[in-house]
């Protein structure tokens, strides 16, 4: 874990995300606006998904 301390990677596609000019959403890292939009949907469904469903 300590090897990646001073390196971001976006959350979405994995690529390693620039010191400056990096979008965080949700505390996680973005390459890009687009992926960042992906995120946040991916955010948002996990959040709805949990939010109830006990007996199938
Ligand atoms: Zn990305």
């Amino acid at each position: 874990m300590a090897f990646k301390l001073f390196k971001k990677y976006c959350a979405v596609c994995g690529k390693e995300v620039p010191k400056e000019g990096a979008i965080v959403r949700f505390g996680a890292h973005l390459c890009s606006d687009e992926h960042a939009e992906v995120y946040r949907k991916k955010m948002a469904g996990e959040k709805a998904k949990s939010g109830g469903g006990c007996c199938g």
